[in-house]
């Protein structure tokens, strides 16, 4: 197994270096895992003048899956747009054709407290969204503004083409499979062609899957049920935009940005796994970044990639240990609780490991 390392910017490296001890154990309990790193993003422009040098794509290229950190800072909000940090992931995306992105919103019990909906809507959810991320309104054609002022006409077009759909509908069973064998396919085909024929490709699709349970909801329907009963979703399937919506929706149901992992896979399983936080430049180098989301993507890489479930179940049992013990970095800790560091955090789950 080849693991591609790309710490990144601001807090990227602090909680890559925690994660790296937990790839360090499953190395010494026998799983063959080799890493090689690379800078990336901001790092990579002030070292090579660009945050996607050829060497850091070739690695990404050549390896079975990359451990990604974060990228951005303030400090580079002015470059032109195709040197920014940022312009890294989406490369990254692209030459490695990663069009499928998993976001898990799962909330450890013991942070159940920490969202912003009542503790007992959202204790013990485990949820999935899986974006599409090469299609839809914001790639389609045409695309423009015209007109002269006072008559100006914005146009963006949602375009799927059936194979796109298709290979994302995939994606959504086969992640069902391996959890509770239910998908939620989420569309507007009350409105709009392009989701017509995402549901009739969704149906079509679902005889090869009997044991999973196929399910429509409009994507309106379907913001109002995550604040009101979240845990009715195993799986959900999204196209681009409505996916970037409500994975983002999900994501505050648990609380905390620190605890969030997140996958893109292409068609082999291969992907890149990150935390779905930014940089935090404002905490970066204090020591007071929560590792969890790095760690917890390493164990989605274990699950998705490698498909060593067992190795992505004994992380994320050590991390429910960790915060079992109380164990808190700023971002999840209630006022007045003790607030430990990146580090100890990090060894804890090791410790628990
Ligand atoms: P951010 O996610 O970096 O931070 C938002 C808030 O959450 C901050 O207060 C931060 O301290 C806190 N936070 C984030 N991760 C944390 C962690 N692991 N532990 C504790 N607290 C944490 O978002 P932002 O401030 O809007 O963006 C900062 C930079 O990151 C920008 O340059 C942005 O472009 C970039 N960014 C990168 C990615 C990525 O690399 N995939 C994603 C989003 C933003």
């Amino acid at each position: 197994m080849k693991i591609a390392v790309m710490a990144g910017d601001g807090i990227g490296p602090e909680i890559m270096a925690e994660a790296v001890k937990v790839i360090d154990v499953l190395r010494r309990d026998g799983l063959k895992i080799e890493t090689e790193s690379a800078l990336v993003g901001g790092a990579a422009y002030d070292a090579h003048g660009h945050p996607l040098p050829p060497a850091t794509l070739k690695l990404a290229q050549e390896a079975d899956a990359v451990l990604f950190g974060s990228v951005g800072g303030p400090q580079y909000d002015t470059l032109a747009r195709e040197l920014r940090p940022e312009k890294a992931i989406l490369g990254l995306r692209k030459e490695c054709d990663f069009f499928a992105n998993l976001r898990p919103a799962t909330v450890f019990p013991e942070l159940a407290e920490a969202s912003s909906l009542k503790s007992e809507i959202v204790a013990g959810l485990d949820l999935m969204i899986i974006r599409e991320l090469t299609g839809d309104i914001y790639f389609g054609e045409p695309r423009s503004v015209t007109g002269e002022k006072g008559n100006r006409v914005g146009i963006n077009t949602m375009h799927y083409t059936e194979a796109q759909i298709r290979r994302i509908i995939h994606v959504g069973f086969k992640t069902a499979r391996q959890r509770n064998k239910r998908l939620c396919s989420i569309d507007k085909m009350n409105v709009l062609e392009a989701m017509q024929l995402w549901r009739d490709i969704a149906i079509e699709i679902a005889p090869e899957y009997p044991d999973v349970k196929l399910e429509h909801m409009l994507v309106d329907n379907a913001a109002m049920q995550l604040v009101r009963n979240p845990k009715h979703f195993d799986v959900m399937v999204c196209g681009n935009m409505f996916g970037d919506i409500l994975s983002d929706e999900a994501s505050m149901l648990t609380g905390s940005i620190g605890m969030l992992p997140s996958a893109s896979l292409d068609a082999n399983g291969k992907g890149l796994y990150e935390p779905i936080h930014g940089s935090a430049p404002d905490i970066a180098g204090k020591g007071a970044a929560n590792p969890l989301a790095q760690i917890l993507s390493l164990a989605m890489m274990m699950r998705y990639t490698f498909n060593l479930p067992e190795a992505a179940t004994r992380i994320e049992n050590a991390v429910r240990k960790t915060l079992g013990s109380g164990l808190r970095t700023g971002d999840i800790a209630r006022k007045g609780e003790k607030v430990c560091t990146t580090t100890a955090m990090g060894d804890a789950v090791v410790a628990n490991l």
